[in-house]
This record gives structure tokens, sequence and C-alpha cells, in this order.
């Protein structure tokens, strides 16, 4: 009955939620969704067969929304999107021609796009020290080179992207360096979600999404905090969009009001390709770092204001009294100031959320990227835990997973920090692993990310593997970085095509790269984790195959065979069907991924809902409340707070130079109307934003937009060198992506 009553409200036309009465939206700036698909299938060039079967059959490679071919578990209709079109390229190029290798020196100066466009990386390449090229060898050479550089588990590390990387790579590939000897194996997870894994971890004993998509369509209220699906998880909107027709209201907390946001044209929706959506139904500005303000203050008032459940609190979680003592000492003054909204704002989403009887929390990289990342996660999970809103339908805490690999890389154990499982690096968690794959494993947690390229800067490093991932452009401070893998005695990069990372000349050591086999084209077919904790395999599917590529789970463990040849036969699998098996048992919660192996066949672990009833995977069974303590958000006079965002890009693939949602090309330097006419800037000027401290400048082109005052964005990677590398998170050791800064404007 239900279900009909819900097909019917999905097929009403519904006037109130639409963006535009124009057709198509006219004369709005929107992205040309049409176009994209059109230009992706261009791109494809003579394999569109190929293409066409990638979509299919295969798991979409690109965010963690994940898929069946062009179908998912949320909505009975396709599931596309520009960016997984615009990866089909990726997937489907032909090799590249090696002998552009010959000499480096013109691929320096191209562009990521461009050296990703030459074709995908064929066969082992190696550069000497001090030679201008990379000559082809064989794959018994390139490991038997580099085998003896990972024996001291102390001067190696190891780093895998997300983007595409399946479950059983990041498996084979941390069983294999602990077999070396190191916890030092580290991924993408650290530099977006790792404050979500360790606050969520201590405050509700899951670091996961406690519910599932399905739960957004039919909540009372949804709030976005630092979090811009429009442009990250396309597919989402569709979400929304049904979520809208069913009541939900959606609230958006950030310092900039995103235009997709706002109003959104599904285009695989006939009411809202033609009409558009009203996505955002309430906006709270909030200054870039100022989220613990705000967020602190709607719990204030939530106090205040009689509308904790207190009930549930009492008999579901720990700690309240410490973070009802902690907001009473914060003055609305404070609060004010450090997020820049009025009390009244606050009061108003503490309304939303003291009226709704369910509410899914959703945020990004806007919270998590900062020096207080995992702060700014404890301050969502209390107002959460203060209202009950985990472990039932229609509630839910939603870190939103950006790349298809990374929930599942810190569950697989690819973590410096964490054994598979997510378990803590400890004495005792060690030997259990140590029991079950018959080999010590280090107790002590290995070098993060970060703290690999510091490491390796510092000459403490010999050797880096890095498979994809490019960290001149993942991380802050490029030259630094640059600086960092030029000293290195040995470079391994795994991957499918070229990087500029790759071709930083080393000072006086080696650098190898390997050529890596996409998902879909590993026998056996692999599984990714979505980010709503859904176990999917992806089959192999038929099509051309490049080179002597090889699937990365057996480099790692043929390196570290060549390395460890006594535990050669603990550590080489015969294909992913076994690797799924050493899975299982080692990660109790992934039970069931043994037995995935046809297209279609997935698994979601914990069900549609973690936490369910309130009960909490925690020793005592609650949730825990932790008391936030406001961050000291120092603005020095006629300094902005800088921020850095996502345009039309995927992870740090540019695929336009203008960003169809604000115009906004690579260069843009968002500024808020109020301060641009303060400081007479005008949209194209040319400015230059300065570190306070002076030492660090990007330079770039004014755009006006509805940002809050003070506060600035501009692109990332772009604007990486603003950033300042050593500012990290204590716990979770995520780089802060942001920056204070000045600006000031060049001549014309
Ligand atoms: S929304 Fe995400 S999972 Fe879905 S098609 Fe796009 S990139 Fe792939």
């Amino acid at each position: 009955m239900e279900r009909m009553r819900n097909a019917r409200t999905r097929r009403r036309l519904d006037p109130r939620n639409w963006a535009s009465w124009k057709p198509f939206g006219i004369g709005e700036r929107k992205p040309n969704n049409y176009l994209e698909l059109v230009k992706a299938f261009r791109s494809v060039k003579g394999n569109r067969r190929y293409a066409w079967r990638l979509l299919t059959q295969g798991t979409c490679d690109g965010c963690a929304l994940g898929t069946k071919g062009m179908r998912d578990w949320t909505m009975d209709e396709v599931h596309l999107c520009n960016i997984r079109l615009r990866l089909l390229k990726l997937n489907t190029m032909p090799a590249l021609d090696v002998s552009l290798l010959a000499d480096v020196s013109g691929l320096e100066r191209m562009r990521s796009a461009e050296l990703r466009d030459l074709g995908r990386l064929p066969y082992p390449m190696l550069r000497r020290a001090g030679e201008p090229c990379f000559t082809r060898i064989g794959w018994d050479e390139a490991l038997d080179l580099a085998a003896p550089h990972l024996r001291d588990g102390s001067r190696f590390g190891v780093y895998l992207t997300s983007r595409g990387v399946p479950n059983e790579n990041y498996f084979a590939a941390q069983k294999a360096v602990r077999a070396l000897g190191s916890n030092s194996v580290d991924n993408a997870a650290r530099i977006c979600h790792s404050p979500s894994t360790v606050a969520l971890k201590q405050s509700i004993g899951a670091a996961a999404t406690t519910c599932s998509y399905t739960d957004w369509i039919g909540s009372d209220l949804i709030v976005f905090i630092g979090s811009n699906p429009s442009n990250n998880q396309p597919v989402a909107m569709k979400y929304l969009y049904h979520a809208k027709k069913a009541g939900t209201k959606v609230a958006m907390v950030n310092a900039y009001r995103e235009p997709g946001m706002d109003k959104y044209w599904v285009p695989s929706n006939a009411e809202s390709a033609l009409f558009g959506t009203k996505i955002t139904d309430h906006f709270f500005g909030v200054n870039v770092g100022g989220d613990i303000g705000f967020l602190n203050g709607v719990l204030k008032h939530l106090i205040e204001d009689g509308r904790v459940d207190e009930a549930w609190v009492a008999e579901h979680t720990t700690g309240f009294e410490e973070v009802r003592e902690a907001v009473a000492g914060q003055s609305w003054e404070e609060l004010e100031a450090l997020s820049g909204a009025t009390r009244e704002q606050m009061a108003e989403l503490a309304g939303l959320l003291g009226e709704a009887r369910s509410a899914v929390l959703v945020w990004s990289m806007g919270i998590t990227q900062h020096t207080y990342g995992e702060d700014n996660v404890r301050a969502i999970v209390n107002l959460a835990l203060a209202r009950g809103f985990v472990g039932r339908d229609h509630c839910g805490l939603m870190p939103i997973r950006g790349h298809s690999g990374v929930q599942g890389g810190a569950e697989m154990g690819a973590y410096a920090t964490g054994l598979p499982g997510g378990l803590p690096v400890t004495g005792e968690n060690a030997r259990r692993f140590a029991d079950l794959w018959g080999f010590e494993v280090p107790t002590t947690p290995g070098l993060t990310a970060t703290d690999m390229i510091d490491a390796a800067h510092a000459g403490e490093l010999d050797a880096l593997v890095s498979s994809g991932g490019n960290f001149l452009e993942v991380l802050p401070d490029p030259a630094y970085c640059r600086e960092a893998l030029s000293r290195l005695r040995l470079r391994v990069h795994v991957d499918i095509v070229l990087s500029s990372q790759m071709l930083v000349p080393a000072e006086d050591g080696d650098v190898l790269l390997l050529p890596a086999q996409t998902r879909y084209e590993m026998a056996g077919g692999v599984t990714e984790t979505s980010t709503e904790r859904r176990i999917i395999f992806s089959p192999e599917v038929e099509g051309p195959r490049i080179g002597e590529a090889r699937p990365e789970w057996r480099i790692f463990t043929e390196l570290a065979a060549r390395a460890r040849p006594e535990l050669a036969d603990r550590l080489r699998y015969s294909g992913t069907p076994e690797i799924r098996a050493d899975i299982e048992r080692a990660v109790p919660f992934y039970a069931g991924i043994a037995g995935l192996s046809e297209f279609g066949d997935n698994v979601q672990y914990g069900g549609r809902h973690l936490c369910p009833g309130g009960r909490f995977p925690t020793p005592d069974g609650r949730g825990r409340f932790a008391p936030v303590a406001l961050p000291a958000l120092e603005r020095p006079d006629g300094s902005f707070m800088v921020a850095t965002r996502r345009g039309k890009q995927f992870n740090s693939m540019v695929h336009e130079r203008r960003d169809g949602f604000n115009g906004a090309t690579r260069e843009a330097v968002l500024i808020s109307a109020h301060d641009a006419d303060r400081l007479g800037l005008a949209d194209g000027d040319p400015v230059e934003l300065r570190s306070v401290a002076g030492e660090r400048a990007f330079r770039g082109r004014v755009l006006r937009a509805p940002l809050m005052p003070g506060n600035l964005q501009i692109h990332w990677p772009e604007g990486n060198v603003l950033l300042d590398a050593s500012r990290r998170s204590p716990d979770a050791r995520i780089p802060d992506y942001n920056a204070l800064a000045t600006i000031t404007k060049l001549p014309a």
C-alpha cells in the first residue's frame, strides 16, 4: 500500500518544487548534462561497445554511491552521471606510445589532463638517476629491482589512491606491507574522511554511514554540512528530487550558497529535467572553519528550548551532562563571532531539528579537512544523539564518500593507523592477524600519507610505492612534496596512466612505473564498498587488454614475496576469489563477500541501519556525547579565511576549465559582493592572495559569489600553493585545506 502511495506521489507533478517555469531552465546558468553526454561519448572514440559494456555490466568506479550497471538500490530508475561518463575515456583508451618517454622534458610541461590523454601505461618502465628517459624493462627485472628496497619496514611507505581501487587490491596490498614488517600503508581516506573515522568510532563505535540512501526519501529533514553532492555525487540529486516530492525539507550549512544545491535539473527525470527542482529550503551561511560555533549554538538552543530527546539520551547515550555544561559555558557572542551566523539562525535550525521526527545529517570535506576536523564531526554527532536521529528509518549520520574505493580502503586495513576491520593497531590486534596469516604483524602504527612525505623530505625514507594518486596535486604545498619525492632512493608508481609526480627527477635514485589493470579488466571480478556499506561485486568485463598491465593485488603480493621469499606461500593468491575468502576470515562484518561472484551480487554489512534501536557497537552499547571546545579562530585585520573547492572535476582530475554551475574558471577567487565592493574589486580583476605569514601566494581573478563575507574560495588543487603543509589535525592527521590570507588587487 505504502509502495503504491509512494509511486503515485512520485508520478504527480509538483510545481511547488520547480526551480523555473522556463522549459529546461533556458537562460539559467547550469551545466548542460545532455551536452556532457555527447562529449563523453565522443571522447571514447573507437571503443564504444566496450564502453557500453562497462556501463551496463560494471560497478561505477567514480564516487561511492555504488551501482550495478546503470541501476542502484535506492530508485528503480537509470543511474548515470557525467562523472562516470568522463571516466569512460580513461577506462577504454588504448596504450600510450612508450617512445614518448624517451625524453621526459617535453612531458614535464604538459598538464595532468594532457598526460592522461596520452594513453594507458602498457609496460614496466624504469628511469635511472640522472637519465632523461624511461626505458622499458620486464616485470621480473622491475620486481627484482624494487624488492630489496622493501626489506626494512622502517624505510619505506605505500600509498593507495581511492578512485576505482577495489577491496581486493587494498587487502592484498596491506597484507603484503605488513608481511614486510611495516604498518606504513595508507590510502586516500586519510585526506578526505579520516576525521570522520576517528570521531565516529569514538562516539558511535562504527566508522561508517549509519543509514542508507533510501532513508533520504521520506525523512522530515536532511541537513547538508560542508557538502555539495550536486558537484561530487550527481545521482544523489535525483534522490533529493524524490525526497522533496515526498515532503522532505533540505537545509544546508555552508560558507557558499552552492548554486547546484539551490536548484538542480535532474537529466533523467522528465519533471526535473523540464522545470528543475528547488533543493535547499533553508540555507545557513557560516564562516569557513566556523561550523563548531554554529553547530554548538544549535545544540545550545535545543537544550535551552527543551527539545533534546531526554528519554532517548538517558537510555542510549553517555556524556550528555558534560556536553550540556560545555555549551552552557560558550556565550552567544563567542558562537556568533566564530560562526559568522546569528543566534536567530542557530535557533532556526534548532527549530527544524526539534520539530523533525526524523533527520539525516550529511557532511563532506567542508567539515573534515580542518585541523579540528575530528571536533567538527563530533559536533554533528552531538546534534544527532541529542535528537535520537540514529538507528531508525529516515534517520542517520552520513559522511558521504566521494570515491568508490574510499570506504573499503580503511576497512581492508590499507591504513597506517588501522588493521583490517578498522581495528586499531595494538599488540593484541596485531597478534590476531599474525595468527591468521602466519607471520609477525607490527604492533605500532605506521606512517600516514602525509607523514610519509615528511619522512621522505627529511631523508628518513628510502622508498615509496604509490598506487595511483598524485601527491603533487593532492597535498598542500606542491613544492615541498616535489622536494620530498625527489629525495627518495626508489619511487614505484603503480598506475594506469601517466601523472606529473612520475616525472619528478630523483636526485639519486630510480623511478619505476608499473602498469596496472582497471577494475573492469581484473580476472575473477572485484568488489567495492559504497557509502551505504554495500559491498558490490563488479565482474570482469570483456574487452581489449593493455600490454602487460597486471592487477595491483598481484603486483603488491609479488613484491613482498620477492622481498621475503620465506613468506611467499602465505602472500600469493590464485585470484580474487581467494582474496575475498581471506577478507571474510579477517573482517567478520564483511561476512558474505566470499560468496559474491556474479553481476549484481552485493551484501550491505550491518543492514539498512547501524546502531539499530539505539544499540551502539561500543563496549557499553551506548553512544557517546563529546564536549567540543571552540577552536581559536584568529583572523588578523584585513585577512580572509580561504577554502579550497571543487569545480568541474573528479578528484584532482579537472574535466573542464569552467564550472557550469557558477561560471568559475580554475583561476577564480570567489568573494562576497560585500567584500568586493569594499575593496573595489570587479569580476575578472586580477588579484593575489598571500598567506598571512607572507611566504605563499596564489594569483587568480575575482568572481563575485554568494559567499559569507570575510571568506574566499579558490579551486583545489590549484590553490594548494597557498596551503601550509605542516597544518594537520591531531588524531586523523588530515591536512588543513584552508588558509588565512590577504587579498591584493594586481595591475590589469
Ligand atoms: S553518482 Fe557516483 S556512483 Fe553514480 S554514476 Fe555518478 S560517479 Fe558513479
